[in-house]
């Protein structure tokens, strides 16, 4: 067949670790073009471009400072050159940014392009909730793959051992995004369907929320697996609610329940929700702003699960739904609308009856 050309778009702190996998297996296998694109949004860093200080040094000394990018990597800063002959494109971005993104790609892909999102996050329009794939469906007509899992991304650039989950549509799709991600640490397991991945990556950002208030109220460990565990309940209940398909083996896969764990113990998610709600706990009403603090603790990444969880209580007040996701809205009211951080914990009984 011919070799797939390989072009990511994102260069983030996920983008980045994403792409040192990548570079090493397109440089290893002869399906794939030696040479990666990719996609940096231009940016100023110690008075030079972000892209220069990549290519020369091949490290990206913001977002993923510490690991060398392989050499057959190339940092692009324009998006539309960044695609110029690929066949493979991998989405790595906020989620905020895609449909966007998408907008400016429309028309300058090659024929039969196909592409992966590794995105955590969903859209909302007037229809319901939407995919990533969907939306790089409906932007670019293209098939996409969705791949998540148990992946901090300084971890994975450090080489420590972890699994993710490729979902696929068309299984031949999911065996070349199979080849082009797994590694003997990155260890891939392929799942028909491409929803559930994605709503459990986007939903646990949330949940993640939760975990970080729960810490902040020092509340322990017990507090906080029960908390994760109705979490997971209520991730699977949003994906039935809304998607086909999607079945509860797919929660024991990493890009289920393992994800979950992870980013309650160790995600930027988590973090900044210590940190905002210990600013309530001691300020009050002088409390700091989740921009404040995700500008101040995160030097440019973004936060995913404030956004989704704007978007989650939408969608569940439209479709007069938010009584059978008690835990997310209590998180969103936490969030957003001043209710006590310690009803992290005040969850209706009969939320644990079987539904
Ligand atoms: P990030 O949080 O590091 O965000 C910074 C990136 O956003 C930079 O590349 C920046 O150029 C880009 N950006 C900022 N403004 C933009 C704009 N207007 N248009 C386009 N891009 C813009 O990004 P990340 O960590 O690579 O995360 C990307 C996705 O991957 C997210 O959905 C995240 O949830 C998911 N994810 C992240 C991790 C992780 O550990 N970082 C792990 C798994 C999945
Ligand atoms: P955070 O965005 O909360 O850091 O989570 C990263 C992640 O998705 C780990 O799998
Ligand atoms: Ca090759």
């Amino acid at each position: 067949g011919r070799e797939e050309k390989v072009a990511i778009i994102g260069a983030g702190n996920w983008g980045s670790a994403a792409a040192m996998i990548i570079g090493r297996n397109c440089a290893k296998l002869d399906i794939f073009d030696d040479n990666v694109t990719v996609w940096c949004l231009e940016e100023k860093v110690d008075g030079g471009n972000l892209t220069d200080v990549i290519n020369s040094t091949h490290v990206n000394v913001k977002y993923l400072p510490d690991h060398k990018l392989p050499e057959n990597v190339r940092a692009e800063p324009d998006l539309v050159k960044s695609v110029a002959g690929a066949t493979l494109l991998v989405f790595v971005l906020p989620h905020q940014f895609l449909a966007r993104t998408c907008k400016t790609l429309k028309g300058h892909l090659a024929e039969n392009v196909k592409a992966i999102s590794l995105i955590k996050g969903i859209d909302f329009d007037d229809s319901g909730p939407q995919l990533m794939t969907n939306v790089i469906k409906r932007e670019l007509g293209i098939e996409a793959c969705a791949l998540s899992g148990a992946n901090i991304a300084n971890e994975i650039a450090a080489g420590k051992f972890c699994e993710s989950t490729i979902g696929y549509e068309s299984k031949e799709t999911g065996a070349l995004f199979f080849a082009l991600f797994n590694e003997p640490n990155f260890r891939i397991s392929l799942v028909q369907g491409v929803a559930a991945p994605q709503v459990f990556g986007a939903i646990k950002n949330i949940v993640a929320l939760g975990a970080g208030f729960c810490d902040a109220l020092e509340m322990g460990n017990n507090t906080k697996a029960a908390l994760m565990r109705i979490g997971l309940i209520e991730m699977y209940r949003f994906a039935t609610q809304y998607f086909q398909g999607v079945d509860t083996a797919t929660m024991v896969e990493s890009c289920g329940m393992a994800d979950l764990i992870t980013t309650c113990m160790g995600g930027r998610n988590r973090r900044v929700a210590e940190a905002y709600a210990r600013s309530r706990l001691e300020k009050g009403d002088d409390h700091r702003t989740w921009e404040d603090l995700e500008a101040e603790m995160l030097n440019g990444q973004k936060l995913q699960g404030t956004g989704a969880a704007k978007e989650v209580f939408q969608i569940l007040t439209r479709d007069n739904l938010l009584d059978k996701f008690p835990f997310l809205v209590t998180l969103y009211r936490i969030a957003f609308e001043g209710k006590p951080i310690e009803d992290v914990v005040h969850i209706p009984e009969e939320h644990f009856l079987p539904s």
